[in-house]
């Protein structure tokens, strides 16, 4: 069967009425034949009765005896009779058909009636179900990426040739006021002649400019674009505009309007003109986000491998090019070396002279180390002293030399205060090479860091390398023996959950709270995640540290359920290792069952990066996450632009923003700006946002004013063994 289109409709409903007619017809017409009929009859018989009351007449006259006539009149009676008992008969028949008629009209009519109604509604939703049809195909193509974001110039004529085929509208415009400088693009679908399009930007820069509120004599800068090459259109009479605006985007002060233009010519319907607007309200978003974010996504992809101070690279950028840089030279059979300086007593430089001038200094120290290196190799500062350099295709001579020429001219710099006074600083170097001393990439910064502890031992200003068996050996026992002791305080359940809290921005109380890992030692400390939570996820140790943390914390919340009143909702971290594997969520399923906890109390919380590496199996995960009821947070948002993506196309339930931004948003802008921003996007996504590392009152103040959902961090509660 064919779809039901609102073409077929009207044939159908043509064909189904000419039917009723011909209903109407052959019942009129057999209603008129069987009254003739009977007229002829009663005609037949009255002529016949008339024959023969014209032969009684003669029989006088013919002179026939009484008792003949007699006779004959009881004959002629008993003849007569049947034609009476017919015309009756037939009078019956006929009342009875009259009545049949009547009431066949009746049906026939009231089915005409409902058919008719029938098929307006009908008629009525399938345009509907048509309109919807190619609004929802036009929202379909409205999928935000980074890459349409960045081109949302180009990705706006996408839309705009779907969005055509419901409404041949005839210009489509956006107009952005940013600083009184009315910036207008006018998106042609058709060929117009040169006067339509002058005409168009007169009305247009003209309307804008005063619905934006500019000045008359604004500065104009107007942009056109053919989208689509239709007939050639020399007039199309007065222009009707239909407009929406764009929010005020506040973060980058801007107020923008959008709408399509059509000729006069063209009538709309309220359906349609309301599934416009509909359109319309999708594109501003669209390209109110696409515009706000274009203009922080350029700062925030640099921030995302930079550092803003030196404009060095950071240690992010390092870790990915260290890994990089391991599985190349493996290939290529290539050595490297990495040299970790680390000022040496820097701290006392920002205590005297102040941070101004401690931050100046570092500036200088960066270009140093980029005017000694060659093309082809990294610096970068990992840390607010230390830099690590990544010398490619370097043996251990020549890195020594590197580290040496370095040592000395920084040296040699005369740092400089705005108050005239001067210092110098001095350097200690600790050297690594692959593959001569480790193969990869924990071993190499590991021993790495030795080499720097040793060059600090030995009394600063100084280079170190691994020297001896025993530094080796230290390399490699290290991680390993970690992961045997790790291995055995699972075993021994001596790693159990500790509670951060999470406040409600709002009222102030605590709404939640994050499970964190800690290690018990075998001499009674206590050990954070933080100091081990790598060498669980390299030894592949994440599915069991995350089972055992989930059955104790599940068993202090019941516990707690039972004793206390709310809040009952936890947020629990999980491994990369558990995403791939999946078998979490019928493991917590089963947990909660048992326990009597409800799903929704659990928030799973997923790293940044981990979500990242495999979208499909993470759709997955997800999907199945949420039939089961759990909910789940994006962690550590913020530490890569690609964020955004991944925000859009999975849509989470929270997202903690990095507490690497949030500690530093008083003091640095950059920080600052990010953070609103992502807070603002979260927002118009509809996704509840959480601050973590809110280290102090004035940091608190400042997210309250952003607008943050929630926060947590050291000023406000610090991670403990129950639920404080
Ligand atoms: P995270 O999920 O980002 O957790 C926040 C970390 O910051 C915790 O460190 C917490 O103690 C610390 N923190 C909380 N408030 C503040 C603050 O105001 N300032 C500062 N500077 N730090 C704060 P921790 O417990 O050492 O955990 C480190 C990471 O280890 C966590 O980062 C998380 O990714 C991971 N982790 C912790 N527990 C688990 C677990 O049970 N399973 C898994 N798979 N990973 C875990
Ligand atoms: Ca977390
Ligand atoms: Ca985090």
């Amino acid at each position: 069967m064919n779809a039901l289109t609102t073409h077929n409709l009207e044939e159908m409903r043509q064909y189904v009425l000419g039917r009723f007619a011909a209903l109407f017809e052959s019942q009129t017409r057999t209603h008129l034949f069987g009254a003739n009929i009977s007229e002829l009859v009663r005609a037949i018989h009255g002529e016949a009765l008339d024959g023969l009351q014209a032969t009684f007449g003669k029989m006088d006259e013919l002179g026939i005896s009484a008792q003949a006539k007699n006779v004959l009149v009881s004959q002629l009676e008993q003849a007569i009779a049947p034609f009476k008992e017919l015309d009756r008969t037939l009078d019956l028949l006929l009342e009875e058909r009259r009545r049949q008629w009547r009431e066949n009209e009746r049906n026939l009519l009231r089915i005409m009636l409902e058919f008719g109604q029938i098929s307006g509604e009908l008629a009525g939703t399938l345009v509907e179900k048509d309109l919807l049809e190619r609004q929802s195909h036009v929202l379909e193509n409205i999928i935000l990426s980074h890459e349409k974001v960045t081109q949302w110039k180009a990705f706006i004529q996408e839309i705009l040739t779907s969005f055509h085929v419901i409404f041949p509208f005839d210009f489509f415009f956006i107009s952005f006021a940013q600083d009184n400088n009315l910036s207008l693009y006018i998106y042609y679908l058709n060929n117009y002649s040169e006067e339509i399009k002058s005409d168009a930007r007169m009305k247009l820069s003209r309307d804008m400019i005063s619905s934006l509120g500019l000045p008359p004599g604004a500065p104009l800068d107007i942009e056109e674009f053919q989208v689509m090459e239709n007939d050639r259109y020399e007039s199309i009479g007065d222009v009707n505009l239909i407009t929406v605006s764009v929010p005020a985007l506040e973060v980058v002060n801007l107020a923008g309007l959008l709408g399509v233009a059509y000729g006069s010519a063209q009538q709309l319907t309220v359906q349609e003109e309301s599934v416009i607007r509909s359109i319309l309200a999708v594109m501003v978003m669209v390209v109110g986000s696409s515009k706000a974010l274009s203009q922080t996504l350029s700062e925030l992809e640099y921030y995302s491998t930079h550092d803003p101070l030196t404009g060095l690279h950071n240690r992010r950028y390092f870790n990915d090019m260290l890994e990089y840089e391991v599985g190349r030279s493996e290939r290529h059979k290539h050595e490297f070396a990495i040299l970790m300086l680390d000022l040496d007593n820097f701290k006392d430089v920002n205590d005297t002279y102040g941070h101004p001038c401690g931050d100046a200094a570092l500036k200088l120290v960066a270009e140093k180390l980029l005017d000694v290196m060659r093309k082809g190799d990294l610096a970068t500062r990992i840390g607010g002293d230390e830099f690590a350099i990544l010398l490619t295709e370097t043996g251990r001579s020549g890195a020594l030399a590197v580290a040496e020429k370095l040592r000395m001219e920084l040296r040699e710099i005369q740092f400089e205060c705005t108050d005239g006074k001067v210092f110098h600083i001095t350097t200690s170097i600790g050297l690594i090479t692959f593959p001569e001393d480790a193969k990869n990439v924990s071993d190499l910064m590991t021993g790495v860091d030795i080499g720097l502890y040793r060059a600090k031992e030995m009394g600063k200003d100084g280079i170190a390398t691994l020297e001896s068996a025993t530094d080796h050996i230290r390399i490699g026992r290290n991680t390993r023996d970690h992961a045997e002791k790790l291995r055995l305080a699972l075993k021994e359940n001596r790693v159990v959950p500790y509670f951060q809290p999470i406040f409600d921005c709002k009222t102030g109380e605590i709404w939640a709270y994050e499970t964190l890992a800690r290690l018990k030692e075998v001499n009674g400390e206590t050990l954070s995640a933080g100091m081990f939570i790598e060498t669980i996820e390299k030894y592949g140790l994440g599915r069991e540290l995350d089972r055992a943390i989930l059955k104790h914390a599940l068993a202090v919340l019941k516990e707690r359920m039972e004793q206390a009143s709310g809040p009952h909702r936890l947020f629990i971290n999980l491994s990369a290792q558990e995403i791939q594997g999946r078998g979490i969520l019928g493991f917590a399923e089963q947990l909660c069952q048992e326990m009597c906890i409800p799903p929704s109390a659990i928030v799973f919380e997923i790293l940044e990066r981990d979500a990242i590496g495999d979208m499909t199996n993470m759709r997955k995960f997800l999907t199945n996450l949420r039939e089961k009821g759990f909910s789940f947070a994006l962690d550590d948002f913020g530490s890569g632009y690609n964020s955004f993506h991944y925000l859009r196309e999975l849509s989470f339930d929270f997202v903690k923003i990095d507490g690497a931004f949030v500690r530093n948003i008083l003091d640095s802008k950059i920080d600052r700006i990010l953070v609103r921003n992502l807070c603002n996007m979260c927002q118009e996504l509809g996704i509840k946002t959480i601050a973590e590392f809110v280290e102090s009152q004035e940091v608190l103040e400042e997210l309250r004013s952003m607008g943050i959902d929630f926060v947590q961090g050291f000023h406000l509660g610090m991670p403990l063994p129950r639920m404080a």
